[in-house]
This record gives structure tokens, C-alpha cells and sequence, in this order.
């Protein structure tokens, strides 16, 4: 029997312009589709209405197209998919696996600063856990009284349901999931009804992607994905985590690097072919 086609993509937020980096990382996707005859997808990650802007999106797609990258179907967007976000919340809230937590910024950091040994994840100081001890009742009056709230995970009821996980990255094999670094992650916000780590565990398995590639600034979320995927009895893709491009001075490239970005780079009046050698592709 043939091993099914690999089906990659590249999944950019529109809340800036693309920059070398991008290029560098859609194109390790394209690649890794096209070599093996696979397919190649393009998603939109637009949860985030506070920062992402259409404008962004379409000039995205537009970059993307000059620098010759071709993907299979139209791009998806995440915000057509609010529904199975809503859906998959609420498979999650039967499970047993999310609180409502109520703190504000300020109380996480007040409650941080007052504990001598604050654990920190890879996205800094973990969540304290103020919330997840609230009796059914207290949530319920909170509710009540219109007191805004995000969705927690419950890591450690939602590991002892899951039973220990593995994972494959292409560029560094087996790696034993550990969800637990992070703490009680947000899955849905107070102002956005889903998260990241929600959205694009959800959309990996709605596009059937057998290979996500990524920057390997996303290694360690991949331990939260591999968990939601269990909870939600997803299909389980592999990995393949590529290193980052730099500056001069070693720094990873961001949208700040409003040089490096594709629309000046274009500007100044480099060629796709010059742009993809920058890249190192
Ligand atoms: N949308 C994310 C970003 O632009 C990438 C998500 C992913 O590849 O998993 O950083």
C-alpha cells in the first residue's frame, strides 16, 4: 500500500506585512508538499480582530503570489469558522476540562508577584490557577453579575483523561508531549471566542493536514495541540519545526523589521528570484 500524499500549509496572521521569514517558512511548506507530490494550503489566521486587518490578508496573498508560490483551493479563513471553535468548546465543557476564569490582567500579575517561586512557562509566569478552584456557585454569581471571563483548560484533568501523548517532528523525532509547561491555557478569550492553540489544532484537522510545518518559535506549543487533538479525537498529523531566519545582529525577524518586509524588499526593486536566495531557498 502507498503512503498517502502529504498535504502541508502555511498559515500566516494578518496583522502585519510579511517579511523574509514568512517567505522563507511558506516556501519550506511548499516544498515539502511539492516534493512528494502532496498538496500545499494556504489558511488565514484572522481570529485575532483586535489586530489583524483584512487590508493585510489580501496584501498577504498578494506578496505571496509574486514571489510565485502556487496553493491547492482557496485560503481559509478562521473567520469563517467560528462555529466548530463554538462547537469544540463545548465537547471540551463536557468533558470536564474548562473554567471560566474571571481575573483581569492585573490580578494574574498581582497575584504572581506575591508568590516567591512563580512558575514560567514558555510564554512566561503560568497562570496561578486563581480561578479554577471557584465553587459552581461563585461562577454562577460572577456569570451573573456579567463579570467577563476566558476559558481555561484544566491541564491536569484534561492529561489524566488524555494518558500520556507523544508526538513527531520531523527534525527531531519523538518527543513525549508535556502540555503541562504552559499551565491552564486560554481557549477562548474575553474578547475573542476562540484562541491559537484551539483554532489552529481545529483547522489542522479540517484541511487534513498530515505535515505542519512551522517555525520552531512554535515547538513547544505543539505540546497543547497534541493534547486538544487527543481530547477532541482528531487525527494526528507530524511535524516538521524549521529554525528561524535572523538579522545581522542574530535577532529573529518580526513584522517590525518593516525593511525586510516583502512589500519594501518588492519596492526596492528585488525579484522574486533575488528574494527567494535572500531567503535561502
Ligand atoms: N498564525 C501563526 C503565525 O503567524 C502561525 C500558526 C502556525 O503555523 O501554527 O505566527
Amino acid at each position: 500500500m502507498s503512503a498517502a500524499p502529504v498535504t502541508t500549509r502555511f498559515a500566516p496572521s494578518p496583522s502585519g506585512h510579511l517579511h523574509l521569514g514568512h517567505a522563507f517558512s511558506a516556501l519550506f511548506s511548499e516544498r515539502a508538499a511539492r516534493q512528494q507530490g502532496g498538496a500545499f494550503l494556504l489558511r488565514i489566521e484572522d481570529i485575532d480582530t483586535t489586530r489583524c486587518r483584512p487590508k493585510f490578508a489580501q496584501d498577504m496573498i498578494e506578496d505571496l503570489e509574486w514571489l510565485g508560490l502556487t496553493w491547492d483551493g482557496a485560503p481559509l479563513y478562521q473567520s469563517s469558522r467560528n462555529r466548530d471553535y463554538a462547537q469544540a468548546l463545548e465537547r471540551l465543557t463536557d468533558l470536564n476540562v474548562l473554567y471560566p476564569c474571571f481575573c483581569t490582567r492585573a490580578d494574574i500579575k498581582a497575584e504572581i508577584a506575591e508568590s516567591a517561586a512563580a512558575p514560567h512557562g514558555p510564554d512566561g509566569p503560568l497562570y496561578p490557577g486563581l480561578c479554577r478552584g471557584l465553587s459552581d456557585n461563585e461562577r454562577e454569581a460572577r456569570r451573573a453579575r456579567g463579570v467577563p471571563h476566558a476559558l481555561r483548560l484544566d491541564v491536569g484533568r484534561a492529561m489524566a483523561i488524555a494518558g500520556p501523548l507523544k508526538w513527531f517532528d520531523q527534525g527531531k523525532g519523538e518527543i513525549v508531549a508535556q502540555p503541562e509547561i504552559f499551565g491552564d491555557v486560554v481557549l477562548a478569550r474575553k474578547d475573542i471566542a476562540t484562541s491559537y492553540h484551539l483554532a489552529v489544532t481545529l483547522d489542522d484537522a479540517f484541511q487534513q493536514i498530515t505535515l505542519v510545518t512551522r517555525g520552531e518559535d512554535l515547538f513547544a506549543a505543539t505540546h497543547v495541540h497534541r493534547l486538544l487533538q487527543a481530547l477532541l479525537e482528531l487525527p494526528v498529523p507530524q511535524w516538521h519545526h524549521h529554525a528561524l531566519l535572523e538579522d545581522d545582529s542574530g535577532r529573529r525577524l518580526a513584522k517590525r523589521h518593516a525593511a525586510l518586509s516583502l512589500r519594501q524588499l518588492r519596492t526596492d526593486g528585488k525579484s522574486p528570484e533575488e528574494l527567494r536566495r535572500m531567503a535561502g531557498c
